[in-house]
């Protein structure tokens, strides 16, 4: 057991840096009932002046504005088959719009296990004594990185922390410093070395002084996923006597992180713990909240779905399960309301969906996964997974080469593009590019880049194939679209072909 840890807890949450985002009348931004009855004002979407209506929302989601609630309502509300199937096509092209075909991919990294929280539905929870809670060392930080980058080739990590005195403010900077300071050999490259070069993290809401810190360890993104938006029922998932218990801390750690200077944060809700359309609700008011205030929305969503866990009952108890039918309905009203933001869909679900689901917009995945302390290091690329040792059980474990292979046979080009924050296209500067689709053409150069570097270090003949047909196509298309820094392009990509690495507009 890790040590004591009941005055650590006491000196947490900070009122002040709550209340102080509240209306003036004490209430915070999500209207629980008002959210109900826009789910019930509208029972069936079915008539001819109704499908008039949600194609004029669709023709907004389209132009790249984010819906009003109202509208995102409606969409949920549709039953009719063949409107699904018209949302759908229009989430990819607002996807395409903003994005283009590329897709970024990212590894989990769990560098802490032990958690004082007690969430119902998490095999992490404090009381679960079957998992081994604990966190990693710097030499075990440094043994995994040579893993996930030297040999499977990974450029972004999104690092996971425990909320834990062993895993607080301090553990997080000096893990985030040693992994951007460690430079590891590519094992079956000899003479040539790598590094993570984007750390995005995902940890408890924490106080504006440490988000702070934490913004200048230089993180990518802050991620936090509310879990519920439902009041109520997050009040049953997490005692009232936990950190976790406290909503509102929650709720605007988000606002604590863009006045804390992180412009470059991450919403999210897990999906099982309450009805799903709700949470997507709660996710859009979310996301209109932070841009009213911040100018700045999210600049991803994520969309866990609830997965079985060592010594969880809840999770087959919950009333509350999503199917994939509705999973796929969540993906597309969220691509369609939040039109600005990436979309990220993790192996907690299985390799066959997740290719179904790809299409509806998504922009990132994690790929070659492990989620268990140390687990990479220990594992060697072999497929692991330890129930005991992890948070939940993944339902997709190949290979980053087998997934970026799968993506170019798709047609998607795999970016290992991190030049966002490391040259300040983050937060308010990007939110006009993104809506303009000027980001996505921008960052078409870098991909094809990266992706050239990553194919001839780390890629399998088989998948080097597939690469390659996505990046001669996207060379000639490039010649067309942006002849001005065209030249500039190839010199770049010639550069990296003659082994020059990390080069990026
Ligand atoms: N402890 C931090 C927190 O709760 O914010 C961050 C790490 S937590 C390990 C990351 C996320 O895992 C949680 O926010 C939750 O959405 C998700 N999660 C927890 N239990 C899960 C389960 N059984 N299945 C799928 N996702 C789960
Ligand atoms: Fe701890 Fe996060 Fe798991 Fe809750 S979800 S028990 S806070 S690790």
């Amino acid at each position: 057991m890790l040590n004591d840890s009941s005055s650590w807890i006491g000196e947490r949450i900070h009122p002040g840096q709550i209340e102080k985002y509240l209306d003036a009348n004490g209430d915070d931004f999500i209207p629980d009932g008002v959210i109900a009855g826009q789910l019930a004002s509208e029972e069936c979407i079915n008539a001819a002046g109704d499908k008039a209506r949600v194609r004029d929302i669709i023709a907004k989601s389209l132009s790249i504005k984010t819906l009003a609630p109202d509208e995102t309502a409606t969409l949920l509300n549709v039953r009719d088959p063949e409107m699904w199937q018209e949302m759908e096509e229009a989430a990819g092209k607002v996807k395409k719009a903003v994005y283009d075909n590329r897709i970024v991919t990212f590894a989990p990294l769990y560098l802490s296990t032990a958690c004082v929280n007690n969430c119902r539905y998490c095999g992490l929870r404090t009381d679960n004594q079957s998992v081994t809670h604990g966190v990693l060392s710097l030499d075990e930080v440094k043994s995994e990185i040579e893993v996930l980058a030297g040999k499977i080739g990974h450029k972004r990590l999104v690092v996971v922390y425990g909320e834990h005195p062993k895993s607080g403010i301090d553990y997080m900077v000096e893990t985030i410093e040693t992994i951007y300071k460690t430079r590891v050999p590519i094992p079956h490259r000899p003479g040539r070395d790598t590094a993570i070069r984007r750390v995005n993290v995902n940890a408890a809401p924490m106080t504006i002084e440490e988000l702070t810190a934490l913004g200048k360890a230089g993180l990518g993104t802050y991620q936090v996923f509310q879990e519920t938006y439902h009041k109520e029922t997050y009040k049953t998932l997490h005692p009232h006597t936990t950190l976790k218990g406290n909503y509102r801390w929650r709720l605007y750690c988000m606002h604590r992180a863009l006045e804390a200077g992180i412009d470059d944060v991450g919403i999210g809700a897990l999906f099982g713990l309450y009805d799903w359309r709700f949470d997507v609700m709660g996710l859009l008011y979310h996301s209109i909240e932070l841009e009213k205030r911040f100018g700045i929305g999210p600049h991803t969503v994520s969309f866990p779905r609830l997965e079985p866990a060592e010594n969880t009952p809840f999770i087959s108890q919950s009333k509350y399960i999503v199917d994939d039918k509705d999973f796929r309905k969540a993906l597309t009203v969220i691509r369609l309301s939040i039109t600005h933001a990436g979309m990220i869909l993790t192996a907690r679900e299985n390799a066959a969906l997740r290719k179904s689901l790809i299409p509806l917009g998504i922009t990132q995945t994690d790929a070659s996964s492990n989620i268990g302390l140390g687990a990479y290091n220990k594992a060697k690329g072999r497929e692991i997974q330890e129930s005991t040792r992890q948070q939940f059980i993944l339902g997709d474990t190949r290979s980053l080469d087998d997934v970026v292979r799968e993506y170019a046979q798709m047609g998607y080009i795999t970016s290992f593009c991190t030049a966002g924050y490391r040259c300040g296209r983050t937060g308010e500067c990007i939110m006009d590019s993104l809506r303009t689709g000027a980001e996505g053409k921008f960052c078409k150069l870098n991909a094809v880049v990266t992706f050239r570097e990553w194919l001839d270090d780390f890629a399998t003949p088989e998948t080097k194939a597939a690469g390659e047909t996505v990046i001669n196509k996207e060379i000639g298309e490039l010649q067309e679209k942006v002849p001005k820094v065209f030249d500039t392009f190839m010199d770049y990509y010639n550069r990296t072909v003659n082994g020059e690495r990390d080069l990026y507009f």
